[in-house]
């Protein structure tokens, strides 16, 4: 971007950052550039592409024009100073993880985090030797307490899973710098736009980009952003940035690329390598996606409001756990860190127990059945029958998906109909 753009507000950078007019064609919107590769100018312009002594598009495993734009976007939005787009938000993990893990290291995780993160971390990692150390993320301390020698990062998320959990981003990055190690924030349900990890102290930042940034339910992403502030050659716990490269005739990544060591090893060795590259069909619909992003944030934030306050209003609803409502055990927390709303997923808990979540999910007609987030439409789901269904009554409410526990997801549609759709589905 030049420094005009640099300066432009989010809802101008929302639908331009990154992007020009097609320079061959003056096309006004993202062209979808559908190609697998793309030809050198001469042998020489090869030879620097693959040493990476110049950078350009070769294959699109690696770089894509229209996936381009969205990491340029995306990392715009998030204060960053470069992004990489990949297929899905676990894929951003992968490679994050990759990029910094080795055999016997470690991460320290907070213990709420997207269900699919906790199998991702807890259970598949193993067979890398990595290992993780759940923790409590309400307590910054227990993050210090668990960072040892072995430690190479910390991975929470800025607002948690299952719903209304606001996590204290700038007392953990603390811990996790004291320690030598980034703090790796996943980002998906807060989105930039009403939380910017990188200004309260993260390193990192990473995104499903299936969720609230493309926003209506048609494509699985993923993304990573480097706030580039990290000092990867300060100790010798990176040695795939800080240590010569074999696969690049030795190079070293901090040493030839200094504050984007890190983004350029996701791309250049970690989705070169592991191959999860996002199609640049689903790049172009999440751009879309973004050019509303404020718009579309604001009201999902009123309409979940709504929804939180109409549900403690009612007998058959035992508690609510909204950070938006003033009396909520993390409401301080989302005004210091989501001054512009508390998001719209949440839980709340039935009376009725288990029995009652069931009857619930099958009774509504406007929300949908199903394991997703982030959508225009509003998304309901018991996760003690579904999502949690494999864990113990005592571990699933230790992950705060007990038998009573409902999710919402609210959506564009107009409250009203969302409060009727609820409040019948309930009567049943
Ligand atoms: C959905 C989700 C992921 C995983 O993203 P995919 O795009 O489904 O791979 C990770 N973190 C959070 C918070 C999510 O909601």
């Amino acid at each position: 971007m030049s420094d005009d753009q640099e300066n432009y507000g989010f809802e101008t950078q929302m639908i331009h950052a990154g992007a020009a007019p097609d320079p061959s064609t003056n096309a006004r919107a993202t062209p979808i550039y559908q190609t697998t590769s793309y030809v050198f100018n001469d042998p020489e312009h090869a030879a620097n592409l693959f040493a990476l002594n110049e950078f350009g598009n070769i294959y699109s495993r690696i770089q894509n024009p229209t996936n381009g734009v969205l990491e340029e976007r995306v990392a715009a939005l998030e204060g960053g100073a470069a992004g990489l787009a990949v297929a899905s938000g676990h894929a951003a993990q992968l490679i994050v993880f990759h990029t910094l893990m080795e055999p016997g290291c470690n991460i320290v995780a907070a213990r709420k985090l997207y269900g699919g993160s906790i199998n991702q971390l807890g259970q598949s990692f193993k067979k890398m030797d990595w290992h993780v150390k759940f923790v409590d993320q309400d307590n910054p301390a227990a993050f210090a307490e668990a960072i040892d020698e072995k430690t190479r990062c910390v991975f929470i998320e800025s607002l948690a899973n299952p719903g209304g959990v606001v996590t204290d981003i700038a007392a953990i990055a603390e811990a996790a710098h004291a320690g030598g190690v980034p703090l790796i924030v996943d980002n998906t349900m807060a989105t930039p736009y009403l939380c910017q990890p990188l200004k309260h102290g993260a390193d990192i930042v990473v995104h499903s980009l299936t969720k609230f940034l493309g926003g209506q339910g048609n494509s699985i992403g993923g993304m990573i952003v480097d706030g580039a502030g990290f000092d990867w050659a300060a100790s010798d716990k990176f040695p795939y940035l800080s240590k010569p490269n074999d696969s690049y005739h030795g190079k070293v990544f901090t040493e030839a690329f200094g504050p984007i060591a890190f983004i350029l090893a996701c791309r250049a060795l970690g989705l070169r390598d592991l191959g999860p590259a996002l199609s640049p069909m689903n790049a172009f619909l999440i751009l879309n996606g973004i050019e509303t992003l404020s718009l579309r944030m604001q009201r999902h934030c009123q309409n979940a409001m709504t929804v939180a306050q109409w549900l403690k209003g009612q007998g058959d609803v035992s508690w609510v756990s909204y950070a938006g409502l003033p009396d909520d055990a993390y409401h301080g927390l989302q005004q210091q860190y989501l001054p512009n709303g508390a998001g719209a997923v949440f839980t709340f808990g039935l009376t009725g127990g288990y029995d009652a979540g069931v009857s619930l999910v099958k009774n509504v007609k406007l929300f949908s059945h199903l394991a997703n987030i982030g959508d225009t439409r509003s998304l309901i789901i018991h996760p003690s029958s579904t999502t949690h269904s494999q864990l113990d009554e005592a571990a699933q409410i230790a992950a705060g998906a007990g038998p009573d526990v409902v999710r919402l997801s609210v959506g564009l549609e107009d409250p009203k109909d969302l409060i009727s759709d609820l409040s019948q589905a309930m009567r049943h």
